[in-house]
């Protein structure tokens, strides 16, 4: 029997000990915080379920176009407000329960899960410090890393946890803070902001580029910022903060070109670091990158022959969908199971902003003024169910292959877009092309209906160029 060691429980982890498991495989997780790992205890699911009821008070807000009296016209249904409080009991409960599922589901796949810190003690050896006391080497055939990534920090802008915080920190709150200042504009940044001002804070989002959300398809990010202006947050671009300093009761922001931007909470999100220090990684023979990932292949093989790697440990696309995809590759690939190696281009990824953005394949910056491709842009506010439920931003975009009329992209920008996203993502990975996708049926009305018709108003550019 295949002995296999896995270092970090969360998606990378559980996931290919899962498949190792079904595979026959004798399995042994070692995890340090909780099975789930952060995108369970700290980041995907705690953050997407604050963001549930902040879409709940954004839709409540916006409602009076519905015909939904709010405010002191709302008779028996009085105010709305928010009690942070419960709000993260419920986020921090559900993550726990999660965590508790996964636990469960590993136990009754005969995984075995020891608590504790774990390391290399060389390419085929685990060696584990269980919570419980003392030491424990595992002997393994081969050793899975996936010890996942941490939030970055400033010199100059330590956390204290209760007013300058990082994301993991947040859900420690137990009021809402007055004035939010979110520094950092990627997706984590963008996400907290959007959800911050839909519950009720004053935002300021501190952002060093030209724009919000830099790595995202550029029109996407216009109508996000535009949506944030007009819902009241103020964003600074091209400022750089330097330093949070915090004053009793109050932060002070300093950006490098002298202005200071005060709040009552700071967060920081400006980024990871990989969990690779200190892992017996070099000794070995695990070659590290730049930043201190472990480099991999597409089938998740480290330089050191055994070792495989899968996660945010890797910064291939710090994603737990990636994550748990680069972990099972792992072990179908060392057990001899059928598999493809990772294509990044088919993998959809979503921003859960209000609206969201969900994007797949190709983005505009690969497209080339060759005329090899097309693409057409439809805005949401012409369709009928978008009308109906008072969304007024968004659209959907679509790429495809001149001549071919192959689907290789798209960014659907709307209320629940990663749910919309799912038909373009199975057209590109199944290679469909834009008349196949215009052809399925949708319902009528749906903003579905929107892709479909995008599709339909590509066929021309592909046929006639
Ligand atoms: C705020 C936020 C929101 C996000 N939202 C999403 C989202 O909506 N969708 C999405 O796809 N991705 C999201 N992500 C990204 C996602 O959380 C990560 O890509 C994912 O957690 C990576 O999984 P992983 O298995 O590599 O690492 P992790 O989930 O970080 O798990 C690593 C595990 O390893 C353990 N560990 C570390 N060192 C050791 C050691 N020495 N010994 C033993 N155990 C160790 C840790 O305790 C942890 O349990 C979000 C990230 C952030 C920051």
């Amino acid at each position: 029997m295949t002995r296999i060691g896995i270092i970090g429980g969360g998606p990378g982890g559980y996931e290919a000990a899962l498949v190792a498991a079904q595979l026959g495989a004798e399995v042994t997780v070692v995890d340090r915080d909780g099975l789930g790992g952060s995108a369970v205890l700290t980041d995907c699911v705690p953050s997407k379920t604050l963001i549930a009821t902040a879409e709940v008070m954004t839709d409540t807000a916006e409602s009076g176009e519905l015909g939904v009296l709010i405010g002191s016209d709302a008779g028996p249904y009085g105010q709305v407000g928010v009690d942070l409080a419960r709000v993260n009991a419920r986020v921090t409960g559900l993550a726990q329960a999660q965590s508790d599922d996964i636990a469960a589901r590993l136990e009754r796949e005969g995984v075995r899960v020891l608590r504790g810190l774990g390391r290399l003690g060389g390419p085929t050896r685990v060696v584990a410090e269980p919570v419980s006391g003392g030491t424990e080497t595992v002997e393994v055939d081969t050793v899975l890393v996936s010890t996942g990534a941490h939030p970055r920090v400033l010199p100059d802008a330590q956390p204290d946890g209760e007013r300058i915080l990082t994301w993991e920190q947040l859900y420690t709150l137990t009021e809402l803070p007055e004035h939010l200042v979110v520094v950092g504009s990627g997706v984590t940044g963008a996400e907290f902001a959007s959800a911050y001002t839909a519950l009720g804070s004053e935002v300021t989002l501190v952002s060093s580029r030209d724009r919000v959300l830099p790595g995202e398809d550029a029109d996407a990010a216009q109508v996000l910022e535009d949506v944030f202006k007009r819902r009241g947050m103020t964003v600074l671009s091209r400022s750089r903060a330097g330093a949070v300093r915090r004053s009793g009761d109050r932060v002070l922001v300093s950006l490098d070109d002298g202005r200071t931007v005060e709040g009552s909470h700071c967060l920081m999100a400006v980024g990871s670091i990989p969990n690779t220090a200190g892992l017996g990684l070099e000794e070995a023979g695990v070659r590290l990158g730049d930043g201190g990932f472990v480099e991999v292949d597409r089938v998740s093989r480290t330089s050191a022959t055994g070792v495989y790697a899968a996660g945010d440990c890797t910064g291939v696309l710090m994603l737990a969908s990636v994550a748990a995809m680069q972990g099972r590759i792992a072990m179908w690939h060392r057990l001899g199971d059928a598999v493809a190696p990772l294509n990044l281009r088919a993998v959809s990824s979503n921003v859960f902003t209000d609206p969201e953005i969900a994007t797949v394949g190709w983005t505009e910056n690969d497209m080339d003024d060759s005329g090899s491709t097309v693409t057409v842009k439809l805005p949401l506010a012409t369709n009928a169910r978008a009308k109906m439920q008072g969304v007024h931003e968004g659209f959907v975009k679509l790429f495809a292959r001149a001549g071919s009329g192959t689907v290789v992209g798209g960014v659907v920008v709307a209320p629940r877009a990663s749910e919309l996203i799912f038909p373009v993502a199975l057209a590109v990975e199944a290679r469909l092309t834009v008349d196949q996708l215009a052809q399925s049926f949708t319902i009528y009305p749906s903003i579905s209906g929107s892709v479909a018709e995008a599709a339909r108003q590509l066929h021309t550019k592909v046929w006639r160029g």
